[in-house]
């Protein structure tokens, strides 16, 4: 009886997209109780997003993005694919912009054409609209090349991003900071979701990274996540999983990486995110087709059920 159960299980959990390359280790997921998320590319996008908006003055949030879209249209960079994707996500329209310049390593310049930029107290026409001035686009590098200081509440949103580790682009119009952008690795929607669920079936949940300890914090904290080891050196992920192990724990890991893969062959279940390198897919014992997190909770739910079935 127990290879049909096991026959049964497989198709079912190809169903949910869970594809199984060991099947002792999806029948031992029954017994987890401690689920490790790598963090970049598994728990985030793995790609920057803007997560913040702060703005001065007589510039709405709107103008700033529109406007730092126009400036980044010709740009290539992470960041301006961000700016753009922030102004697109909210139905912003992004005026007409020209004379493109990169400056390297500093950020992107040029002259934005229409009138979107907002009035000034006085009433009078935009300043940007008016004479199609430079405005530029950049982080502090920039303004140190400029000699621009940042307004206090921009430099107070710029201290505090930096302690969440995020980075920040700011926004200089008429040789000032007129608004500024947070940047960071934006949390999947979905890992809220399974990291309650997780919770709620009386599995704990930790974080695996080799990024900064602020950005851990953040993130973790983010995602109601127990307990997180930050600045984790790619050969040292799989340590963590055995020192958790030796604590009497039984551990799935979830990775996509290729520094991953250690760390998933020596959990008692490893998990890779389909989207994941080769290295990790060969490493993992279940593999999640859909590069959805929520996953994880469907497979240790098919885990449970199929032991229930088989007793
Ligand atoms: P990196 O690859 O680490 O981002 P770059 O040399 O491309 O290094 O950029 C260094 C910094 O310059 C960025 O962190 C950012 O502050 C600023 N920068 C560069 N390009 C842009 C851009 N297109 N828009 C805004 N800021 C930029
Ligand atoms: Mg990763």
């Amino acid at each position: 009886a127990v290879p049909l159960v096991v026959a049964i299980n497989t198709s079912l959990a190809a169903r949910n997209g869970i594809l199984i390359r060991d099947r002792v280790a999806m029948e031992e997921a029954r017994t987890l109780d401690t689920v490790v998320f790598d963090k970049t590319g598994t728990l985030t996008k793995g790609e920057q997003g803007v997560v913040g908006v702060e703005t001065t003055a007589e510039w709405s949030e709107a103008d700033v993005l529109s406007v730092m879209a126009a400036v980044e249209g010709d740009s290539e960079h992470m960041i301006a694919e961000a700016i753009r994707g922030a102004a697109r996500e909210r139905a912003l329209t992004v005026p007409d912009a020209r004379g493109f310049e990169a400056l390297e390593g500093r950020g992107v310049r040029a002259t934005v054409d229409t009138d979107a930029t907002p009035v000034t107290d006085g009433g009078t026409e935009s300043a940007a609209g008016a004479t199609g001035e430079s405005v530029y686009v950049g982080g502090p590098n920039l303004l140190r090349h400029l000699d621009v200081d940042p307004t206090a509440a921009l430099a107070t949103f710029a201290d505090e991003a930096g302690s969440r580790g995020q980075g920040v682009v700011y926004l200089v119009h008429d040789g000032a900071t007129v608004g500024a952008v947070a940047l960071a690795d934006v949390v999947r929607e979905e890992s809220r979701a399974a990291v309650d669920a997780l919770h709620a079936m009386g599995v704990e949940v930790a974080m695996l990274t080799g990024d900064s300890e602020d950005v851990a914090r953040a993130v973790a904290a983010d995602l109601g996540i127990d307990t997180y080891f930050a600045e984790v050196l790619p050969g040292d992920k799989d340590a963590k999983i055995t020192e958790l192990q030796t604590g009497g724990r039984t551990v799935a890991m979830v990775g996509d990486g290729v520094n991953d893969a250690p760390a998933l062959t020596r959990a008692d279940v490893g998990i890779a995110i389909g989207s994941g390198t080769d290295v990790a897919v060969e490493a993992a014992d279940v593999v999640l087709v859909d590069n959805d997190p929520r996953d994880v909770v469907s497979l240790l739910r098919l885990s449970r059920a199929s032991y229930r079935k088989m007793r």
